[in-house]
């Protein structure tokens, strides 16, 4: 009761929407604002948030949900691995996202091996368990999910497990937002930033992007509270001609992030270019194993290669996950695609800005 008191409390929260509403008279116009994480885009739904905003403000949900924005051609790697009798381990999600042509739940209805886990380390252990079998661990996450998922490397690195390895698809978030604020016919005016994955790469990492691209950004934790105040803070700022990084999550964020985990992931990663379903190559953006490492690497191990296909057709996921189009806007919204029969990412994942509108806001 304590808990949702503080961070839930619908008087506190009636009082902010007042307050907003009041500074956004001074706003010269409407302004944008992206929430870039998954789970901010789920609260900002389920706790009906827009309801509280005025006209002026524009909410617009970003690329911070991994399942959404792993292309097509990964999957379709996946499947290939599948099919050459290697056995697939995911966090659930994964299963249902589409490939160019088929999806992994298709692949394992056929037989092939695709088993799900809650955490990376069943790799491993399947890989203990089938000591004749090869392993391989759909390795996709943004900087929260990166560690866990590299102690797999970890382990079998240190204890010589040599039938496991991870297919990569590492995302970083700040080049992605920074891909997103030059893109001029996008007009975001600020960022919400991410809870989780600021704990580990600090307030301190989205400093050079405001910079350079003078946009407000203020970390938010995930409650309505944290939402709330934290659209607060971005309205005093722009309202003010500033633009910093100003951290409403300091419960959990601190400056300089988590150094443990940073360091844990550079010693197995390095800086790579990576594909995003919807934004296409950005430079520098993803993370792959070191080449010290790369016998741990599927793609390298199994001479696999993931192409950057085109997309589903008629799917407006890249649209809906660069925040130009809103999932309603998608002609196949709610009709050919729903959770049950997804025809894109943004409607499998439980973060998906799509399929957070089907369950809150149809
Ligand atoms: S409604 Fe379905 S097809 Fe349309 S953008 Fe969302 S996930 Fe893609």
């Amino acid at each position: 009761m304590k808990y949702i008191d503080e961070f839930r409390n619908s008087d506190t929260a009636n009082a902010l929407s007042r307050q907003i509403h009041e500074l956004s008279s001074e706003l010269p116009g409407q302004i944008t604002i992206m929430e870039v994480c998954g789970t901010h885009t789920m609260a900002i739904a389920k706790f009906a948030i827009r309801s509280l905003l005025p006209e002026k403000i524009r909410l617009v949900s970003g690329p911070g949900c991994p399942v959404c924005v792993t292309p097509a051609g990964y999957i379709d790697a996946a499947i290939e691995l599948a099919g050459d009798g290697k056995t697939i381990v995911t966090f659930a999600d994964m299963i249902n996202v589409p490939g160019t042509s088929s999806s992994l739940s298709k692949t394992r209805s056929s037989g092939a091996k695709v088993e799900t886990c809650y955490s990376p380390e069943a790799a491993v252990e399947t890989a203990l368990k089938n000591p004749g079998t090869e392993i391989v661990f759909l390795a996709v996450g943004f900087e929260t999910t990166i560690g866990p998922v590299t102690s797999i490397v970890a382990r079998a690195s240190a204890e010589k497990i040599r039938n496991v390895s991870i297919l990569t698809s590492f995302k970083l978030i700040p080049p992605a937002m920074e891909a997103l604020s030059s893109d001029k016919e996008l007009k975001i005016d600020s960022f919400l930033c991410p809870a989780h994955v600021s704990a580990i790469i600090g307030a301190k990492a989205y400093e050079p992007y405001v910079e350079k691209y003078q946009k407000p950004c203020v970390i938010a934790g995930f409650e309505p509270l944290d939402i709330l105040s934290g659209i607060k803070m971005i309205l005093q700022q722009i309202i003010k001609g500033e633009a910093r990084v100003e951290n409403n999550y300091s419960r959990v964020v601190k400056y300089e992030g988590n150094q443990r985990a940073v360091s844990f992931i550079y010693k197995y990663l390095e800086c790579s270019d990576a594909c995003w379903r919807g934004l296409g190559m950005i430079p520098a953006s993803g993370l792959s194993l070191k080449k010290e490492y790369h016998g741990f690497d599927a793609e390298k191990r199994f001479g696999i290669r993931i192409s950057n296909r085109a997309e589903n057709k008629g799917c407006r996921c890249g649209d809906v996950l660069k925040g130009k189009i809103i999932p309603s806007q998608c002609p196949l919204f709610a009709k050919t695609c729903t959770p049950e029969k997804p025809a894109g990412p943004c409607m499998v994942s439980s973060e998906g800005t799509c399929s957070a509108y089907y369950k809150y806001m149809r």
